[in-house]
């Protein structure tokens, strides 16, 4: 099994500062403990004992979004995401805040089924007062019908290959429609499509929580299971899923998921926006962070949009900024997520556009608390969505 990095990577640091200039923690407090070269700092005075892990440094640590934007920053070649999570697997005992979360994962780890099942019920009793009393944020609703709660094959007539999909617990518990669209899509270009139920997380809540034990078993078990699955290749609609399976687990396990795909690649790769057309219509994109930083892709989902006939896209200003989510940030930094979200909410309503399009299902979550609370009016949809209708429409008036 390779050996994770580990927090004597920080003493590498020169404190340059390149890592801090796109650090959105940073810039949203100006405040060198809550930015990229503060933490990096800390976690190397950590490490060599000269700090000790309480809470307040926990705090600091577990304030960072894991977004990714520093890690390409750093002259000295350090990981800085990387730096973090083992720092937060250092500090998790003194960050009382993630108590509660952790032991949930912890005794959830082999199937989140029953984690959402009960969660359900809690949204069903709770969510209402505590929203309106301002004590958690907006969170769409746990559907009834998980995307994978079963193996499931979409058959097709005139079968030309055989696709997979991994699902994420976003899609899976919050947005099925989205997996419901990827299938159509799929099917309608003549690909058998297999949703399997041995998925597990990908591990992202755990590794932000510090289990890195647990992670290592649910990368464990995907490895496992996904390279087992024949299919052309298999495809992640959550940059998140796609950014930990493939640049974290080789590290973690030695071994990887051979044939990941993210939507963009699949969609661009396969050809699948050419020739659609929609109604007329103008759309912005926002990146979500795991899809520019942590992977790189930044132009193929804009090429995609560009493709159809009827889009009109319009660039936001600072595109690439983060929308304020990053999971469990936005429930224990809620202040500074919403003020991060804010920016990105005045930066949409600028460009004019009826709908702002992404490719992740957590960013989608954000926006559409945002704009519940800003009563703002765009559309906020996932790239899939945007293929899906186009090649509905375009089926129906075939048919006229
Ligand atoms: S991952 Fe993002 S929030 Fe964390 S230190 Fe790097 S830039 Fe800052
Ligand atoms: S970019 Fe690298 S060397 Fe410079 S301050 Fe950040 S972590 Fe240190």
């Amino acid at each position: 099994m390779t050996k994770p990095l580990n927090l004597t990577e920080a003493s590498k640091c020169v404190r340059c500062g390149a890592c801090k200039s796109l650090c959105p923690t940073y810039l949203a407090t100006y405040n060198e403990t809550m930015g990229a070269r503060g933490r990096v700092a800390m976690l190397g005075e950590l490490d060599m004992e000269r700090l000790a892990p309480t809470a307040a440094l926990a705090e600091m640590i577990y304030s960072c979004m894991l977004c990714g934007a520093c890690k390409n920053m750093c002259p000295a070649g350090i990981n800085i995401p990387e730096v973090i999570y083992q720092g937060r697997a250092a500090l998790k005992k003194a960050y009382s805040k993630g108590r509660l979360i952790r032991g949930a994962l912890k005794l959830s780890a082999s199937g989140f089924d029953n984690l959402f099942s009960i969660l359900k019920w809690g949204q069903k009793l709770f969510y209402g007062g505590l929203y309106n009393s301002g004590v958690i944020g907006y969170v769409p609703e746990i559907t009834s019908t998980p995307f994978k709660n079963s193996l499931q094959v979409y058959k097709t007539t005139n079968k030309t290959g055989r696709m997979a999909i991994f699902a994420g617990c976003s899609v899976n518990y919050f947005y099925p429609n989205l997996g419901e669209s990827l299938s159509h899509i799929l099917v309608s270009k003549g690909y058998e499509v297999v949703v399997f139920k041995g998925e597990v997380c990908c591990g992202a809540p755990f590794r932000s929580l510090g289990l890195e034990e647990e992670a290592l078993k649910l990368a464990e078990k995907n490895i496992e299971h996904f390279n087992k699955v024949r299919a052309e290749a298999i495809i992640s609609m959550c940059p998140t899923c796609t950014m930990v399976m493939r640049d974290q687990y080789p590290q973690m396990t030695g071994n990887t998921i051979h044939n990941l795909m993210d939507i963009n690649e699949f969609l661009l790769r396969y050809d699948i926006a050419a020739d659609l057309e929609t109604a007329p219509s103008t759309v912005t994109y926002h990146d979500p962070c795991h899809l520019s930083h942590g992977l790189g892709i930044r132009e193929k989902p804009r090429h995609i949009l560009n493709k159809i006939k009827g889009i009109e896209l319009i660039e936001m200003k600072h595109a690439d900024e983060c929308c304020g989510f990053a999971g469990l940030f936005s429930m224990h930094f809620k202040d500074m997520s919403k003020s991060i979200g804010m920016k990105k909410m005045e930066n949409i309503s600028d460009t004019g556009a009826d709908t702002v399009v992404t490719s992740c299902p957590g960013c989608i979550m954000q926006l559409e608390a945002l704009r519940k609370e800003t009563g703002s009016e765009f559309g906020i949809k996932h790239i899939v969505e945007v293929i899906d209708e186009a090649m509905h429409e375009q089926q129906t008036d075939n048919k006229q």
